[in-house]
């Protein structure tokens, strides 16, 4: 028996029993316990390869986004695939260097870059910085100018579009804290042509995250296209164009674009409008690892009780912390998906952890008994890189699959490491 589950092309069923690529679940939750992360790695370069393809024979760089997994690994995988990196910290441009990427081929986003990670980033010669606001553009003049260097910039700009997602991952309207109004660009990039410390590169948006609708990108792009017009006549010059991240993936029953179509469609605009063969950048996170990944959990016990079944598992709001955060949505499968004689039972699927928030799946119906185990599927993107130590858990151990090879890529964090940098007073 091989049965396929849905949207997931790298995780099917062999004998009932789950598989990722030529590795079986099971035994890797057997060999290196519970919960853990998995990742096929064929899936992350099928999901970059849509991409690709999308941009063959055009000037694209893209630059995986690397806060939605920033395991080394991952980001050797997507490295030795010619991809920079997206990075929002000192920490993550730290660890781009551990993974073996191209320096040169890292954007530094994000709206809080002290003046430390300014520096870092200079020193180890970034492609480019994001610029947030007004303030930030001074700062970095000033920290370019005392290293004798000048920091290669672009503006984010806010297009204030509705990327019509959740609130908490929409970034490009009006009300969030991110770039630059597009109103005031065009004053602002004539403000930082007359900077010593700064070298205009590029122009750049990001306006949300699991969007699942080409329109609002079309909105963007038009919105930035305009703004490159209006900046080139003022006589600045803008090599590349940045569209940002944000495509999303299904979670359950999403039907988002795929990039490669996508991509045609906004290819297709940026030709009408001559910009075709300018120098074009994305920022993808989600989308090239958030199907690429589950977490496998034990469940602990089941907890029937008069309004509500619980089903206690393992793993919590600390490994999976987006149910928490956002009410996100996961699917939920056995490993074993033998026909039993245990009933199936509607149940909300939660961890150890003490809060009510901790929960990774409602109203789920489900055929398991304790010591049973399941998978968290779509649990590539923003889990291990949000995860916490909150209830002083150590954060899971994670594998990369790659055919019939499994390689642990994280050892499960001891409790020793929990408090290494801890003392008692006296
Ligand atoms: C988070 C982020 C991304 C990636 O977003 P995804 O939804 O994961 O594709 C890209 N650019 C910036 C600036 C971000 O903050």
């Amino acid at each position: 028996m091989h049965s396929t589950l849905p949207g997931q092309p790298f995780f099917h069923y062999q004998h009932a029993q789950l598989q990722v690529e030529g590795c079986d679940l099971g035994a890797l939750a057997q060999q290196h316990g519970t919960p853990l992360f998995v990742y096929s790695k064929a899936a992350m370069l099928a999901a970059l390869g849509a991409y690709q393809r999308g941009f063959a024979g055009r000037h694209a760089q893209i630059c995986y986004a690397m806060k939605a997994n920033s395991t080394l690994a991952v980001l050797q995988v997507f490295a030795q695939a010619g991809c920079g990196f997206d990075i929002v910290s000192a920490g993550e441009l730290a660890r781009v260097q551990a993974a073996g990427g191209d320096v040169a081929k890292v954007i530094f986003s994000g709206v809080g870059k002290t003046r430390a990670e300014m520096r870092q980033a200079l020193a180890a010669g970034i492609g480019c910085f994001n610029v947030e606001s007004e303030a930030e553009i001074e700062v970095l003049n000033a920290v370019a100018l005392e290293m004798q260097m000048r920091a290669p910039i672009s503006i984010r700009v806010n297009p204030n579009v509705d990327p019509k997602t959740h609130p908490y991952i929409s970034t490009g309207l009006k009300g969030n804290k991110f770039g630059i109004a597009h109103e005031r660009t065009l004053a602002v990039y004539q403000y930082a042509a007359t900077l010593p410390g700064l070298k205009i590169v590029g122009i750049d948006c990001h306006i949300g995250s699991q969007i699942t609708d080409a329109t609002p990108y079309l909105d963007a792009m038009d919105r930035m296209l305009d703004l490159v017009q209006s900046i080139e006549a003022s006589g600045i010059a803008i090599e590349h164009i940045d569209f940002g991240g944000g495509l999303g993936i299904n979670y359950q029953g999403d039907a988002p674009p795929q990039a490669d179509a996508l991509w045609a469609q906004l290819l297709a605009k940026l030709d009408a409008r001559g910009f075709g063969q300018r120098k074009l950048m994305i920022e993808p996170g989600r989308s090239l690892v958030g199907n690429a990944g589950v977490c496998v959990t034990e469940v602990l016990f089941m907890k029937p009780g008069e309004q509500k079944n619980f089903c206690i598992v393992d793993a919590a709001m600390n490994d999976l912390p987006r149910p928490a955060m956002y009410q996100a949505y996961h699917a939920i499968v056995p490993l074993d998906a033998t026909p039993k004689a245990t009933p199936a039972l509607v149940c909300d699927v939660v961890g150890p952890v003490c809060e009510s928030g901790d929960w990774i799946g409602r109203d789920r119906s489900l055929q398991v008994e304790a010591g049973d185990q399941v998978a968290v599927m779509s649990a590539g993107a923003y889990c291990m890189s949000m995860a916490s130590n909150y209830n002083s858990r150590g954060r899971a151990a994670e594998v990369l699959v790659d055919g019939s090879r499994a390689t642990l890529v994280r050892a499960r964090e001891p409790v020793s490491a929990l408090f290494a940098g801890e003392s008692l007073v006296g």
